[in-house]
């Protein structure tokens, strides 16, 4: 006999995507029958984060005086500076100014034009022979917080000398989804900024330990999944050998429940339950079945790459969203592919900013 399998009952494993702290007990029940609470899936053990967590709710323009001398004398008729392009209210863009040229025995005035004081910088490390040594290293910098988004107009100073002047424009940071859902699509985040900044690389790294045989290809998978991600967001993925330089290792685990759990700098597969198998490899729909005693299961679903997707969002920032069409739903998904709070959130976190400057 043949029967059609309840999808829910096996999404409701699939989805569970909490991520608290490292040894917490992940919830086995389904997370589209509870309101998925704030920050639930960040992992706040991940010690990668690539925006420092002090300086998240405020905004940060950094001034970077580069060094580089190219003999031994003081050249400060050589002084470039190089113009910062936008910036962000929410340090995702750094004011970064780079004057090359310099000496220790040059001093810079730098007025951000917010009405703050005036800030001198004393470029002491830099010797001219140490610049010339290693111009990478012979830096000074200089943080400025700014406090509302507008122009400034940016002036520095070499004793009396005009180094430079520019108008600097601060953008306000981007609207995103109020908790627990935007109104309008249905999506939410998990932290108050993106963890990563927008058309950065992100490496990761794949973890094989405790993969049984029927999962040999889930690493194929996140390949796929990242390539999906990597249009949608303007990340680069690179994948890496080493753990330590990994920004998002994938995992396996006994999760006793759910299906993956994604988090900041992680997620993690259950390495028993059926749906990571290679049964339901890629991200088209598949159709598997099963028997169990005399009856034989029956199940179409969108394919095990699209769990990987869902958990790397969440490792990307990127909450549950109301909306059945979203794969980012605490729920069966119902097509392999992106809703509309997805696209949305992938644009407002990242696809829509402009590259930092750095
Ligand atoms: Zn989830």
């Amino acid at each position: 006999m043949s029967k059609k399998y309840p999808a829910a009952a096996l999404w409701s494993r699939f989805v569970t995507s909490r991520m608290t702290t490292v040894g917490a007990t992940p919830s086995s029940r389904a997370d589209r029958d509870e309101q998925p609470p704030r920050r639930s899936c960040q992992d706040k053990a991940a010690s990668r984060n690539r925006i420092p967590r002090k300086v998240a709710a405020s905004m940060l323009a950094v001034a970077t005086l580069a060094a580089v001398a190219t003999g031994t004398a003081p050249a400060a008729s050589a002084i470039e500076v190089q113009e910062p392009g936008v910036v962000r209210v929410d340090q995702q863009q750094n004011l970064v100014v780079r004057i090359a040229g310099v000496s220790s025995q040059d001093k810079f005035t730098l007025d951000f034009g917010d009405g703050s004081d005036w800030v001198r910088v004393f470029n002491t490390k830099c010797s001219p022979a140490k610049a010339t040594r290693s111009p990478n290293s012979c830096t000074v910098a200089h943080a400025h917080d700014y406090a509302k988004p507008g122009e400034y107009q940016v002036v520095i100073r070499s004793g009396k000398k005009m180094v430079n002047e520019f108008t600097q424009v601060v953008a306000p940071a981007p609207q995103f989804g109020k908790e627990p859902h935007d109104q309008e699509h249905s999506w939410s985040t998990m932290t108050e900024a993106a963890p990563y900044f927008p058309c950065s690389t992100v490496t990761w790294f794949f973890n094989e330990a405790g993969q049984s045989a029927d999962r040999a290809g889930t690493k194929d998978d996140v390949f796929a999944a990242l390539e999906l991600l990597s249009e949608y967001t303007g990340l680069t993925f690179v994948n890496t050998d080493d753990p330590q330089d990994a920004d998002i290792t994938y995992s396996w685990e006994q999760l006793g429940g759910p299906a993956g759990l994604g988090g900041r700098g992680r997620v993690i597969l259950d390495s028993t339950i059926r749906w990571t198998t290679d049964q339901l490899a890629g991200l088209d729909v598949q159709e598997i079945s099963w028997r169990e005693g005399s009856t034989t299961w029956r199940l179409s679903t969108p394919g095990r790459g699209w769990l990987i997707v869902h958990e790397t969002m969440h490792a990307l920032g990127i909450g549950h969203s109301a909306d059945p069409r979203d794969i980012m739903y605490a729920g069966p998904p119902q097509h392999a592919e992106f809703g509309p709070g997805d696209i949305a959130a992938m644009n407002t976190l990242y696809k829509s900013l402009p590259c930092p400057v750095i």
